[in-house]
């Protein structure tokens, strides 16, 4: 399958002196969930209001369902949703009020589609809530219902998650798997948490201070994100060279106060475990363990969130 929806290439974005974006290139598949991955700051917000056009182009290029220049990027983005910030809902109007208002301001024909967004959205009891008296999830929720109305193609959300409780963010995130499943609709999503994202993601980018740091497949993140034997030993110098010149090990990282991770030959922990002991150096522990998501990416982003 080769069928790009959305590329962006070269885009890069300055406010004042300050390098919002630099140099990003990201490729979207059709059918894909892509999470777009960073830190507070990190370029989320304006890469998405650039593809989205609510934001004028500085540099590189933006391909959207095959189209690149302006006309047909306007044309095209009316096959996609947006939920980039709140919607500016009005408070003192109910879920459906409001929903009926964009409906006639966007000219989306069918006065029966608030009704049926509103049940597809999980809000179909609160139709006639106030917005004011909404929680974050329904916000949320009505948001999602707004960027969706029109039925699009592609739906682009930032962090359309962020705040919720636990409960809330399995909803939301099933609510996604849903469209995305039974209507094909391609998602571009951030988050500034990886695992919030890692049961619904197909494909990640992540970004630092407006740089791709990385794009890759869910699969290839979970290959990393893979298991490996954690050593504690007396002398990291002498065991890598162990490693290497006994075992034949390449694949390891040497980490302070004497531990090393060994992701390469981990039916031979016994074999491991022996050659450092016969090589006289002191082994403190041995276990094997799995480097979860959050770890690799504070390893991926240089330090701690
Ligand atoms: P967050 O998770 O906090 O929303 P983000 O990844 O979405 O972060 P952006 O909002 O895109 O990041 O911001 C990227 C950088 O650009 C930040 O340093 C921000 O201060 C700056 N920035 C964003 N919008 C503007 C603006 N309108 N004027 C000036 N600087 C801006």
């Amino acid at each position: 399958m080769n069928d790009i929806l959305l590329h962006t290439e070269h885009v890069t974005k300055t406010y004042g002196k300050q390098k919002a974006l630099d140099d990003v290139s990201i490729t979207l598949q059709r059918g894909e969930i892509y999470g777009l991955v960073g830190n507070n700051g990190a370029g989320k917000t304006t890469l998405m209001r650039l593809i989205a056009g609510q934001s004028p182009m500085e540099s590189g290029e933006i391909q959207l369902f095959g189209g690149r220049t302006e006309a047909e990027l306007r044309k095209n983005r009316r096959r996609m949703g947006t939920l980039i910030e709140t919607p500016g809902f009005f408070s003192y109007l109910t879920a459906r009020e409001n929903l009926e208002y964009f409906r006639l301001q966007f000219g989306i024909p069918g006065k029966d589609i608030v009704e049926g967004t509103l049940e597809e959205v999980g809000l179909g009891d609160a139709g006639n809530k106030k917005y004011k008296n909404f929680s974050l999830g329904m916000k949320q929720r009505l948001g999602l219902a707004l960027a969706i109305m029109h039925s699009p193609e592609f739906l682009v959300l930032d962090e359309p998650i962020n705040g919720l409780d636990p409960e809330g963010i399995i909803e939301i995130r099933s609510l996604l798997q849903k469209i995305n499943s039974k209507k094909n609709v391609t998602i571009l999503i951030s988050s500034h948490i990886l695992p919030e994202l890692s049961s619904i993601a197909t494909r990640y980018g992540f970004l630092k201070n407006g740089v791709l740091l990385e794009e890759l497949s869910a699969q290839e993140l979970l290959r990393k994100c893979s298991v490996y034997v954690e050593l504690q030993v007396s002398d990291v110098k002498k065991a890598s060279v162990v490693l290497e010149t006994r075992l034949g090990i390449r694949n390891y990282q040497v980490y302070p106060d004497g531990y090393l991770h060994v992701f390469e030959k981990l039916d031979q922990v016994d074999q491991i475990c022996r050659e450092v002991v016969l090589a006289d150096i002191g082994l403190f522990s041995a276990h094997k363990q799995a480097m979860d998501l959050e770890s690799y990416y504070v390893n991926l982003m240089g330090g701690t969130q």
